[in-house]
């Protein structure tokens, strides 16, 4: 199986934080929006686990 890297946006200057836990956001594996939550690298992984939809 092939792991394909995402392309990953730098959002270090929106000053965002994870709508779970709280760190700091530096990077996105998408688009950056302001009308939806983000998440941490890790939050996202759980939450793209638990629910694949719920995260593209
Ligand atoms: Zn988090």
């Amino acid at each position: 199986m092939t792991y394909e890297r995402r392309k990953m946006y730098n959002v270090s200057h929106l000053g965002l934080t994870c709508a779970d836990c709280g760190a700091k956001i530096e990077e996105l594996p998408f688009e950056p929006k302001t009308d939806r939550p983000v998440y941490c690298q890790k939050c996202a992984r759980n939450r793209r686990r638990d629910n694949p939809r719920a995260l593209r």
